[in-house]
This record gives structure tokens, C-alpha cells and sequence, in this order.
């Protein structure tokens, strides 16, 4: 791992990534009494009683929608996955505020090239170009006045194609299970797709066919619910221009969101490169971070490790688990607050990151 310092490649990408969600952590404990009293005490939007100190590094934090509860999209009565209320990216984002200072993602790189990490920063990213990032997230953004990097996708942003992950949800809780079952079994007959509702589902995500999965949702939602393109579920252009303006920074998340590993070799280089050619194109100043698709270290593989190789210039990052303290170009981490909000659980997700990472060292 000596040559990760100077951002060089690291042999057998994704090592670190691969290690960090390797690594075995306790069990999260309940809160102690006196954690409890404190709460109590102290209501969230009173200033932090005991201000936590934490390891200097990059923090970057994930999120996908960003929901108004009050009142729910169509599409976000139905797809849940990942999401955070508005009040609940509020109390995290103050938590983080009170004990880090935030940055771009774009400084990052910088910042840990010139080893000047003595203290914790932290970095705002949304994965997949939801519509409720600017209608739900963006004012609170604005409040905070932060800078957030969002990974887009353009056959998304053209409305094209919506996440199948959201329609698959849409068809099965209205009950088309079966039919959806149906045409994986044409389409893909070497799985034995289930027509239990949620089985199906956690099948679609660990079965994951490139190209397969999305024409079946597509088909099947065309055909029972409706036209997926109405449902409005992601950014398109002029809104990513709006975000643009207020600050935020756009990367690329490939075209049409197939995993990488799963699809050829040429397939998955022309996803990442088509799409950065779409943002360019449509007068969209992409950041030099490429988002891996569901961002787990078994997404990516050597193709894509080489194709970094070739293309300096660009930031891979991956979405499961970790925080950075050195410079390692192709292997940025990421993790999730989920939808906690009490200081306690946070403090023990930011120890839990921190630690695993680490570990992995
Ligand atoms: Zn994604």
C-alpha cells in the first residue's frame, strides 16, 4: 500500500475498500442512562452538551432521496430505500456541523494531497439525481450553506429511464409481483424468481442482470401502471443547472446506472464516458469524482481499475463504508448516517467508521 500516499494506483483494486468492508465491529450497544438523560435534557435543536472530538479526515456522508413526509411524491410512497426526512438530514447535518468543518468534495483531493488533514472535515453527496434533492434537500442546503456534489446519471436526467429499483417497488406493491416474475424468467430463466413480493425484490438485488432488470420493470410498469417517465423521480436538466447555480457540484454516475462489473468491458467504459460527455454537452461542469454504481468494492473490477489508470485525472468513489485520511485516487470512501438522529447513535456510527477504516490500514 506504499504507493497510495501519492494517489498512484494501488495494486489489486479495490484493496482498501474491499478491507474496509471486511472488517467486524462489535454490535452497536443501546444507549446508556446516561446518554438517555442527556436527551432528555438537551431537545435536538439545543446547542451539543458534549462536544465529541474525532480523527482528522474526510468524512464524506451518502444520501439518495431526501423526502418531505407531509407530503410524498407518488413514487415516494412506494420507494423508501436509503431515504432520510427532511428533519432527519436536518439533525444530521447540524450534528456534523457542530464537530467538523464542511468542504466540497471537489477540495478534498487537495487537502489530503498536501497532508493538511488535522482535523475532521465533511463532504455532502447524493447518489442518483432525485427530484427531491432540489425540492426537499436544496433549502436546506441553502440554510446550511454547504456544497454538495450530486452523481447523476443522464439516461435519468433525460428521462429516459427511472432507477428500476423504483419502479420495481411501484409494480410490486401494486400487486404485479407475478407478472414482473414473469419476465425475468424469459429473461433471465437461470434464476428462480419468486413471486413473493419481497422476495422478489431482495432477488432483483442480488441476482442483478445488467440491462435485464431494467427492460423488465420498464415493460412491466409500462404495461400495468403507467408511463415511468411521469413519475418525475429524477433531476433533469434545467433543475441540475438550478443546483448548479446554488452551489452544488455534479458528477458522474455513469449513463444509465448498470452495475460496472456486470457488464462488458467496453459497455462499462462507454456508460462512464458517455455520460460525461452528456453533462459536457449540456453545459454541466462535472466534478472529477466518478460515482461507482450501488458502490460496493464487488461493483467494480479490473477494467475499471485500469480505465482510472488511463484517465489521471479522475476521483473513483465507492458508497460502503469508511473515511479517508490518506490520498488514494481510485478508491474515495463513503458511508451512511442512515436515519439516525440522536448524538449518541451518530457519535457511534462516525467511532464505527472511523475504526473500521483503520482496521483495514
Ligand atoms: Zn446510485
Amino acid at each position: 500500500m506504499e504507493d497510495i500516499e501519492d494517489g498512484r494506483e494501488c495494486s489489486d483494486w479495490p484493496e482498501l475498500q474491499r478491507a474496509v468492508e471486511g472488517v467486524r465491529l462489535g454490535v452497536a450497544q443501546p444507549p446508556s442512562v446516561w446518554q438517555r438523560l442527556v436527551k432528555k435534557i438537551f431537545p435536538l435543536s439545543a446547542p451539543h452538551p458534549e462536544r465529541q472530538k474525532y480523527h482528522g479526515g474526510i468524512y464524506i456522508l451518502i444520501y439518495h432521496s431526501v423526502v418531505d413526509p407531509d407530503n410524498r411524491q407518488y413514487w415516494e410512497k412506494f420507494y423508501k430505500k436509503g431515504e432520510v426526512t427532511a428533519q432527519q438530514f436536518r439533525c444530521q447535518l447540524e450534528y456534523m456541523l457542530a464537530h467538523m468543518t464542511p468542504i466540497a468534495l471537489s477540495q478534498a483531493p487537495e487537502l489530503l494531497a498536501q497532508n493538511r488533514v488535522d482535523r475532521p472535515y465533511f463532504a455532502i453527496t447524493f447518489d442518483d439525481g432525485f427530484s427531491n434533492n432540489l425540492t426537499v434537500a436544496d433549502p436546506i442546503i441553502q440554510k446550511y450553506n454547504l456544497k454538495p456534489t450530486v452523481f447523476v446519471n443522464g439516461a435519468f436526467v433525460r428521462q429516459e429511464e427511472v432507477f428500476y429499483r423504483v419502479l420495481s417497488a411501484i409494480i410490486i406493491k401494486n400487486g404485479h409481483a407475478p407478472q414482473l416474475a414473469d419476465r425475468l424468467r424469459q429473461l433471465i430463466g437461470q434464476h428462480d424468481w419468486s413471486d413473493d413480493s419481497e422476495e422478489l425484490f431482495i432477488q432483483m438485488k442480488q441476482h442483478y442482470t445488467a440491462d435485464a432488470m431494467e427492460q423488465a420493470t420498464a415493460e412491466i410498469y409500462n404495461q400495468y401502471i403507467g408511463d415511468p417517465a411521469q413519475l418525475k423521480a429524477h433531476l433533469d436538466i434545467d433543475e441540475l443547472k438550478t443546483l448548479q447555480n446554488h452551489g452544488w457540484e455534479i458528477a458522474n454516475h455513469t449513463d444509465a446506472h448498470r452495475l460496472l462489473s456486470c457488464q462488458k468491458n467496453e459497455d462499462a467504459i462507454k456508460a462512464i464516458e458517455v455520460n460525461g460527455k452528456f453533462l459536457q454537452d449540456n453545459g454541466i461542469y462535472s466534478s472529477d469524482f466518478l460515482g461507482f454504481p450501488v458502490g460496493r468494492s464487488q461493483d467494480v473490477d479490473q477494467n475499471i481499475g485500469d480505465w482510472l489508470d488511463r484517465n489521471p485525472n479522475i476521483h473513483g468513489i465507492f458508497a460502503n463504508n469508511g473515511v479517508n485520511t490518506r490520498l488514494c485516487r481510485k478508491e474515495w470512501l463513503r458511508f451512511s448516517l442512515g436515519q439516525h438522529i440522536s448524538y449518541g447513535s451518530l457519535d457511534k456510527i462516525i467511532r464505527n467508521q472511523i475504526e473500521r477504516t483503520q482496521k483495514a490500514v
